[in-house]
Formats: structure tokens, C-alpha cells, sequence
């Protein structure tokens, strides 16, 4: 029978219908694979389930060819943790899952816009620390929301979905920066340059993948380009920002805050970052629902059904 192995815990239906379709093993531990385990696994099942943090790097595949695993489908549609070129040189396929994340990450990249511009966090932690004093019209004024302009970095689904509900719901401009030329369905308009767009926004939303295309894309000139007034969102992966110059940006109150979901050393998160009033900073949450991770757990195992029953792959990543 064909084994899996699936890396983390996951949802009970997404096991059970791995299990009613492959002799599966599931990992009790939450923490990412060690090289020798990843090692270890290409050679003893057929297909892995692996997640963010199982770092498949070319020294992982060195060894691969010819292995037991024919297949790698990710959970997740951000793939940045799999060197897909040399899975491919070991035959291995990769798979994703778009699509089942996207509404999700958008609603989180909203609650950063919001939460970062209205200062909630800072709200929340000075009302729990039993500072707050009352009401009065000139207490912890923010920035509104409404009626200003995006700036979203990567149109892509997410980028899209995150477009729509600002202009949809906060009747905001919207303004965008693609690798690609890109027509989309809302009123918006492309700018040609990541520095452009930064300063003509008051929220500069990062969507794009991570990987070495775009590490480091949000960094100190972009950073300089942007409002005293705005605010970073990023809910891509940590290395799209550089964190150093991010801080630099924020200390010097060059921006007016951030709201982040993913860092560069995950879960390793600055301390300076932690203690920062104008920081909004999620333990990457942006598809932290239970249906949402049921859907992108299927997703993967619908991956692996097609792989070994021959079928074309619904989500092959290249
Ligand atoms: P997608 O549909 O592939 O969109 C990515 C977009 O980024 C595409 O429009 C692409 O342009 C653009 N892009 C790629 N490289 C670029 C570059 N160097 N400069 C400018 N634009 C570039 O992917 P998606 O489904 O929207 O997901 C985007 C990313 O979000 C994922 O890869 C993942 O890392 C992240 N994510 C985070 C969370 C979270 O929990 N925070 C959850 C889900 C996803 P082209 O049109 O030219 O291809």
C-alpha cells in the first residue's frame, strides 16, 4: 500500500480521508524536520505531506534520486521552504494549495490595516494593564481607514482578494506593484515600481511570494519612499521585509507603524519589534481557521490521490 507521511498534526477529517485512501504515518510534533528526518523520509514512504518550516533544500535532494517518495505535496501555497528545481532533478513532484487560503489571508491582511491604523493592539494592552482613564476626543487618535489608498505589492490571489474588500469595503484607492503586467476586475491602476508605489499609498500591503526573487523587496529605499503618516502590512513571508531597516523605519518614526504576520527567523521575532507600541504583530495567523486548514489539508491529499492514481495534478508547482 502506498505510505504517506504527514508531517504535523493536522484536522481529523484531513486524516481520515488520507487514511481512507493511503497506509499513513502522522508526526506528534509540531517542529519542523531536521534535515536527517527529511532525509529519512524521502527514502521510507511514497509520498510526504510537509508543511512551512520542513526546509527541503538541494542538500536535502543530493541523495534523493531514486528514493521511495515520487511526490512532495505542501500544505500551504507558499512553497518557498521546497527548492522545487532540485525536487524536480530527483524526480520528485511538488504540489501547493492555492485558492483554499486566499479569502483567509486577505481577511487577516484587512485586520492588520485596521488594527495597525486604529491602534488597537495598543489599545487592548493599555486597557489590560488597567491605564485606561476614560474616553475623551483627543485619546489615542489613529489613522482613518477609509477612503485611502493601497498599495499592495503582488496581485496575485491574495493581493487581489485583499484589493476587493478595500475597495468594496472601505471605498479605498487602489493601487498596485506587479512582477507581471495584470488587469484585474476592481478599478486599480499598476504602478511601475515598487519606490513609486510606496509613496503614494497610506498602507503598503505586502502579497508576493517569498524565495530569493523577493527578499528584502520591502527594504530601506522603499521604506524611505513611504508617508511618515503610513502604515507597512506584510502577510507574505518574513524575508520579503527587511527587518533591520523596517525597525530603522520605525524608530525613527520615518512610518507611522506595521502590522506583520510572518518574520524572517519565524518564530524568532525581535525584541524590539515586541516592545514597540506601534506594532501589530500576529503569530502568523493568516489561515488560522479550522475550515480553512480542513479545505488546504483535502486539497494536499487530493494532490496525492491524483499523483498515484495517475491522474493529472490538480496544483503542480513548477
Ligand atoms: P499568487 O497567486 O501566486 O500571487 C503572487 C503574486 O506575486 C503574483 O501576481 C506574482 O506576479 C507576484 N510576484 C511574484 N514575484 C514577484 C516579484 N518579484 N515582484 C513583484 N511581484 C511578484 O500567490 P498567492 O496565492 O496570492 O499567495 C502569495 C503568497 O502569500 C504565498 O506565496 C505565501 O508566501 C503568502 N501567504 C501567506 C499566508 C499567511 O499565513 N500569512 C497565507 C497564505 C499565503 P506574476 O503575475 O508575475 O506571477
Amino acid at each position: 500500500m502506498t505510505r504517506i507521511l504527514i508531517t504535523r498534526p493536522m484536522p481529523a477529517r484531513v486524516l481520515a480521508e488520507a487514511e481512507s485512501q493511503f497506509e499513513v504515518e502522522v508526526r506528534d510534533d509540531n517542529a519542523p524536520l531536521k534535515p536527517g528526518q527529511m532525509r529519512g523520509a524521502l527514502a521510507l514512504y511514497d509520498g510526504i505531506l510537509p508543511t512551512l518550516g520542513d526546509m527541503f533544500s538541494a542538500e536535502v535532494f543530493a541523495d534523493a534520486e531514486g528514493s521511495r517518495c515520487r511526490i512532495l505535496a505542501n500544505f500551504g501555497v507558499g512553497y518557498n521552504h521546497i527548492d522545487v528545481a532540485a525536487a524536480r532533478a530527483a524526480g520528485i513532484a511538488v504540489t501547493n494549495t492555492p485558492g483554499a487560503v486566499t479569502d483567509a489571508t486577505a481577511d487577516i491582511a484587512l485586520t492588520l490595516i485596521l488594527m495597525s491604523a486604529r491602534r488597537a493592539g495598543e489599545g487592548e494592552r493599555m486597557l489590560r494593564a488597567g491605564r485606561w482613564t476614560g474616553w475623551n476626543p483627543t485619546q489615542m487618535l489613529g489613522s482613518h481607514v477609509t477612503g485611502k489608498t493601497v498599495g499592495i505589492v503582488g496581485m496575485g490571489r491574495i493581493g487581489q482578494a485583499i484589493a476587493r474588500r478595500c475597495h468594496f469595503g472601505f471605498g479605498m484607492e487602489v493601487l498596485y506593484y506587479n512582477r507581471s503586467e495584470k488587469a484585474i476586475d476592481i478599478p486599480a491602476r499598476q504602478v511601475a515600481s515598487l519606490t513609486a508605489l510606496a509613496g503614494q499609498v497610506d498602507f503598503l500591503v505586502a502579497a508576493v511570494p517569498g524565495g530569493p526573487e523577493t527578499q528584502g523587496i520591502v527594504g530601506p529605499e522603499v521604506l524611505a519612499a513611504m508617508k511618515p503618516a503610513a502604515h507597512l502590512v506584510n502577510i507574505a513571508r518574513g524575508d520579503v521585509v527587511d527587518e533591520a531597516a523596517l525597525i530603522d523605519a520605525l524608530r525613527e518614526g520615518r512610518i507611522a507603524g506595521a502590522g506583520l504576520d510572518v518574520y524572517a527567523r519565524e518564530p524568532e521575532v525581535p525584541e524590539v519589534l515586541r516592545k514597540m507600541e506601534a506594532v501589530t504583530l500576529l503569530p502568523h495567523l493568516g489561515t488560522a481557521a479550522l475550515e480553512v486548514r480542513e479545505a488546504m489539508g483535502l486539497m494536499a491529499v487530493e494532490n496525492l490521490r491524483a499523483f498515484f492514481a495517475g491522474d493529472e495534478l490538480p496544483n503542480p508547482v513548477n
